[in-house]
């Protein structure tokens, strides 16, 4: 039996209204429309988002263009853009109980995950703050002895960026300070399922110093704020993280006028599990892997690849720990497994469940959806006998549904991990450096952890192969994706050639 903690009504918990950020100003959309926000693990409406419209996005672009094409932001020293953002960041620390608060109740994940975000988005901007003032270029001064060369690396101008529900604080994090310390400006989109947090953001921003325009935040769904944002010719670049099939199209939408993408999209990833691994320590590692936000996490380990040989202990261990895992109110500080985001979504997790059951497929734990009188929850699931064409092994369900394979050999185990559309991040469990070694150089995927599970800092870039995405973030390049290339090709006296 799962343990749950009972959700508990949000009492005098008013709705905040917010409203959208263009040009410096708070204003409300062209629309006249708002979009509620029911919380997932209290099922109340706690905050109302501007239902933005193209007309928005293009006001939002105009200011960021302007911004660039004429504002001190992009024209001022690296060191003046790396204090503001260390000013943010400050702040951002300052305000992280609420922030997360948002990040809860909006999304449904618990409040102590929540918190560890924060701190995780704090770091961040530290760490985009310090990368500023190191952007530069090259010199050539051996092409010759009239020629000088100089290569220079300048902000690409206006970003467009758009970011999903899942860590609506973390993402816009991993995005927005690197384009900032370029010096780009930007018209942000965040879900329209959990805007809130980055709003108060753009509070922050602004306290913090950055120019009106600099940064706008338009809200809204993504055919009507979203799409604009993709194919309008004053933006330069498009910053986008969500699910695979959005990613496709807003890549053909920006090649219209041929934009830079950066595309962070869906994962499915394996973890590869041999006889001689510190099971212990993997049993931890593959309940926090699947259950960590819910399941409903690019990066969650969602397909344990076990050698024959202690499949089934490794599956009953598995199954026993996440007996004890506490599901239910988000805002419970024991909670670990939080809400799911909308009705729609379990309905569709639940579908994923049953149709690995009709295709063979056992339940070795789980399987249904979980009644807790408030919001919407599923149970922790581990489906065994998974074979590696079925739909539950090859596309993402986002939930907390573990699915089960096994193999007989190293070349079987990295064929089943590669046989995927995707290659976001995997993990590999043995004693043996050749055995991870070997995995980790073969598995086409973005990360590869040897021994441990969903670890990242600021420093190690992020994002995936094939259908994961385009691009990393994060790492000590991360600020240079936000820029162009130029070359200064200098002549000294009189011409030769
Ligand atoms: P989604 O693709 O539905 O939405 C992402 C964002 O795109 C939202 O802001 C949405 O409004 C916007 N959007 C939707 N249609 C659009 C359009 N036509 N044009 C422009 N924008 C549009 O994704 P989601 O459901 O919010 O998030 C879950 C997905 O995100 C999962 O697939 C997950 O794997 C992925 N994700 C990836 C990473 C990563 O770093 N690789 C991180 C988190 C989430």
């Amino acid at each position: 039996m799962t343990v749950t903690v009972q959700p508990k009504a949000l009492q005098n918990h008013k709705a905040r209204d917010f409203r959208m950020l263009i040009d410096g100003a708070w204003v409300a959309s062209d629309s006249g429309a708002s979009l509620e926000r029911v919380a997932p693990g209290h099922g109340v409406t706690v905050s109302r988002y501007q239902a933005g419209t193209a007309k928005d996005a293009e006001r939002a672009i105009a200011a960021a263009r302007r911004a660039f094409d004429e504002g001190h932001w992009p024209r001022m020293t690296a060191a003046e853009r790396s204090n503001i953002l260390l000013k943010a960041a400050d702040l951002i620390a300052a305000r992280a109980d609420e922030l997360a608060f948002l990040d809860a109740i909006e999304s449904g994940k618990p409040i102590s995950q929540a918190k560890g975000e924060l701190g995780g988005a704090v770091d961040i901007w530290r760490y985009a703050a310090a990368l500023a003032r190191d952007l530069h270029g090259e010199s050539y001064n051996t092409l010759g002895d009239g020629t000088l060369g100089v290569v220079l690396r300048e902000a690409i101008g206006v970003v467009s960026i758009i970011t999903p529900w899942n860590f609506p604080f973390l993402i816009v994090s991993q995005k927005l300070p690197f384009a900032l310390a370029a010096g780009c400006t930007a018209v942000v989109k965040p879900s329209e399922l959990t805007s809130g947090s980055t709003l108060v953001l753009g509070e922050i921003l602004i306290e913090a110093g950055v120019p009106a325009g600099v940064v706008n935040i338009v809200t809204g769904t993504g055919p009507a704020v979203g799409a604009p944002m993709t194919t309008h010719p004053d933006v330069d670049m498009v910053s986008f993280t969500g699910s695979t099939g959005v990613g496709r199209l807003t890549m053909a939408n920006a090649a219209q006028t041929l934009k830079k993408v950066s595309l962070e999209l869906g994962g499915k990833n394996p973890q590869i599990v041999f006889p001689d691994a510190d099971l212990d320590a993997f049993v931890d590692a593959a309940v926090f892997g699947a259950y960590f936000n819910a399941g409903e996490c690019c990066n969650a380990g969602s397909r344990l690849i076990l050698h024959r040989d202690v499949a089934d202990e490794v599956t009953a261990r598995i199954a026993e720990l996440s007996q004890k895992v506490r599901v239910g109110d988000p805002l419970d500080p024991s909670t670990q497994v939080g809400a799911i985001i909308t009705p729609q979504h379990l309905e569709k997790i639940a579908g994923y469940v049953a149709g690995a059951q009709d295709a063979g497929a056992g339940i070795a734990l789980g399987g249904s959806p979980l009644d807790l009188g408030l919001g919407q929850f599923m149970a922790p699931t581990i489906l065994s006998g998974v074979k590696p064409d079925m739909a539950v092994a090859r596309e993402e369900v986002f939930g907390p549904v573990l699915s089960v394979l096994t193999f007989e050999s190293t070349e079987e185990a990295i064929r089943i991990a590669n046989a995927i559309d995707y290659g976001l991040s995997a993990g590999v469990w043995s004693r043996d450096f050749d055995t991870c070694l070997t995995i980790g150089r073969r598995v086409r995927a973005g990360t590869v952890w040897m021994n441990t599970f969903m670890d990242g800092a600021a420093e190690l870039p992020f994002g995936g192969y094939r259908q994961s995405g385009l691009g990393r973030e994060l790492g000590r390049h991360a600020v240079e994706d936000y820029t162009e290339t130029k070359t200064l090709n200098m002549h000294i006296g009189a011409r030769t050639n």
